[in-house]
């Protein structure tokens, strides 16, 4: 059956019941794609109605959310069961899914139920003569593959989109229609959830941080790491990591950074004692401003920052950490 030209996102709402932010970007990213199609942006609220009321600030004309406990267990079967049974009877030209685990999962999910298609580990979502083009980065981000769906129009296509593809943007005067809807009948996981464990030390909310403060081999060992850690700290932001040390074992892989770790975004980037190398790069390269402290001065961080600093992090960091909790004593 051919499809509209709506494009909707689908949100993933935090523990406390508000949309996660590459949720609130999907849905800027849906509004702005269904306008160059003169279709309307909509978003699939995967939470509570005020999760779905804020996503509604961000330019979707229709938010669908569904509220029931069972599409927030670990298991992915109901919350998928709630997309594709709104995908499937509605038809909007494109869906767009946050590349998260869980993101990643409700997509395949969706597209097994419904036959579609899917394009995922998209950084770019661009119309190009009246057809969706994807961009994928390749060979650790040295190409960039663009794409398109062959059966664009005739049936939905779902699109994986990594952080950072746009941001988030308000819209003035937002006033989308929002509908509650139920999980499907026959939405049967066909598992039983046994076990949640939680990591130990929880995982930090790397996609979501506006600061962050990444440690790298540089740093000498893994007890240097409180020095990264104190850092955030006082900065208000959240610590990442390169995979070197995640592989040497300092931090957990929650913390890493990269192409096979998160993709981030913030405002602000330090990054103590890291190279810069390219898996590492295509991980935080969109980061707002990013600066290095790197004692070598041909690294190749220092070719992509804005600010780098060519020293011992040994000796600047602790007298960077005493200086801002020195103004930061000023100001209060
Ligand atoms: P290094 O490259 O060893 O750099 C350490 C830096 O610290 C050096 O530049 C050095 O000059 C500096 N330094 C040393 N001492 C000091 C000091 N006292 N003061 C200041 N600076 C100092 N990496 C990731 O990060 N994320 C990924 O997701 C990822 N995925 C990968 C996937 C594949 C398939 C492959 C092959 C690799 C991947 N990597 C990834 C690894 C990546 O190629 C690099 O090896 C890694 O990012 C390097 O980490 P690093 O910068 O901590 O270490």
């Amino acid at each position: 059956m051919a499809t509209n030209n709506d494009v909707w996102a689908v949100v993933e709402t935090e523990a406390g019941g508000k949309p996660k932010r590459l949720g609130l970007e999907l849905t800027t990213l849906a509004a702005q794609l269904a306008g160059q199609y003169g279709g309307r942006g909509g978003a699939i609220v995967i939470g509570p109605r005020e999760a779905a009321e804020a996503v509604g600030q961000y330019g979707a004309e229709q938010v669908f959310y569904c509220p029931d406990p069972a599409c927030k267990s670990d298991l992915t079967g109901p919350a998928s069961a709630v997309i594709a049974s709104l995908a499937g009877s509605r038809n909007p030209r494109l869906v767009l899914f946050p590349a998260t685990s869980t993101g990643r999962d409700w997509a395949g999910r969706v597209a097994g139920r419904l036959g579609l298609g899917i394009q995922a580990d998209i950084i770019e979502v661009k119309v190009q003569e009246g057809k969706t083009t994807t961009i994928t980065p390749a060979f650790n981000g040295a190409l960039r593959v663009s794409s398109q769906f062959a059966g664009e129009g005739q049936q939905t296509g779902l699109v994986i989109v990594r952080p950072g593809a746009v941001t988030a943007v308000r819209a003035d005067g937002g006033s989308a229609d929002i509908q509650e809807v139920a999980v499907p009948p026959d939405a049967q996981p066909g598992m039983t959830l046994k076990e949640s464990v939680v990591e130990k030390e929880g995982v930090p909310d790397l996609a979501g941080a506006q600061v962050i403060v990444a440690g790298g081999r540089g740093l000498g060992s893994a007890d240097r790491f409180s020095m990264v850690h104190e850092l955030a700290g006082v900065l208000g932001g959240a610590v990442g990591a390169t995979r070197a040390v995640v592989d040497m074992g300092w931090i957990p892989y929650a913390y890493q950074i990269g192409q096979t770790g998160k993709t981030v975004r913030p405002r602000l980037y330090i990054g103590l004692g890291i190279s810069g190398e390219i898996q590492h790069k295509v991980g935080m390269q969109t980061s707002g401003t990013i600066v290095a402290i790197n004692k070598d001065p041909n690294a190749p961080i220092f070719q992509f920052c804005d600010l780098g600093v060519v020293g011992d992090l040994h000796q600047i960091v602790p007298a960077l950490i005493e200086e801002i909790k020195r103004r930061k004593a000023q100001t209060t």
